[in-house]
């Protein structure tokens, strides 16, 4: 299938309350194009660099998601323009992100990551420790950041057991943190990818992040 006929598929799978990020990193500005003009409009990338150079050649009205894992030294590179940052996941990015976002005179809508794989690589949050720093209160000072939800990677497994899990423990937290610490506007859980994304979605997600099944396999040996 073509990228317009992957979307359009994909589209027609996914209920109302979900949203779509094609995840284009490592995949040419043209393919990015080709999505867009079966109507995508929210792209996902995890390079900041990457980010960056695809924003300053293609159309204005995307959407661009940072949905990796993000230096502190690179937020100035997408500050100016980014919709969303999945990847928040510690204290000190959330301070720069504040900085960047105030000298671009803007708000900037986050998710914070939580890690729920089992593998050691992932990064994200430990539940605990993100139950603590809500509860001291001082996120509730960045007036240039909003925190609108949570974002998680499960472990890349064949078990579905196992992912459906990860989602479900995911769902649970978020539903917690919304009624203990948000009024409003908390509200974007994003889970799900290629391969697991109809679980994500059966669990509770409202985002999910789609690159392969879009796009095709990414090529690594040139990065
Ligand atoms: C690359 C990436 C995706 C997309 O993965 P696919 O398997 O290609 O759908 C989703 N989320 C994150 C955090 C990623 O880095």
């Amino acid at each position: 299938m073509s990228i317009q006929e992957e979307i359009a598929a994909l589209k027609a799978t996914l209920p109302d309350t979900v949203t779509l990020v094609a995840v284009s990193k490592m995949h040419p500005a043209e393919a990015v194009m080709e999505a867009y003009r079966a109507g995508q409009r929210i792209f996902g990338e995890s390079y900041a660099l990457e980010l960056r150079g695809k924003q300053a050649q293609l159309p204005d009205d995307i959407r661009w998601h940072m949905i990796g894992h993000l230096q502190t030294n690179k937020v100035k590179y997408i500050a100016s323009f980014v919709e969303l940052i999945h990847s928040v996941d510690s204290e000190r990015l959330l301070e720069v992100i504040e900085r960047e976002a105030a000298k671009n005179d803007r708000t900037i809508d986050v998710l914070l990551e939580v890690k729920i794989a089992r593998e050691e690589s992932k990064s994200g949050w430990d539940a605990a420790h993100l139950t603590d720093y809500l509860a001291g209160g001082a996120w509730k000072a960045l007036s240039h950041v909003r925190i609108r939800g949570l974002m998680g990677v499960a472990t890349d497994t064949s078990d579905a057991e196992q992912v459906r899990e990860e989602f479900t423990g995911l769902k649970h937290l978020f539903d917690r943190f919304r009624e203990v610490f948000f009024d409003c506007g908390f509200d974007t859980l994003s889970m799900g990818m290629t391969h697991d994304y109809s679980i994500a979605i059966a669990s509770g997600s409202t985002m999910v992040r789609i690159g392969s099944r879009i796009f095709g396999a990414r090529d690594y040996s040139k990065k």
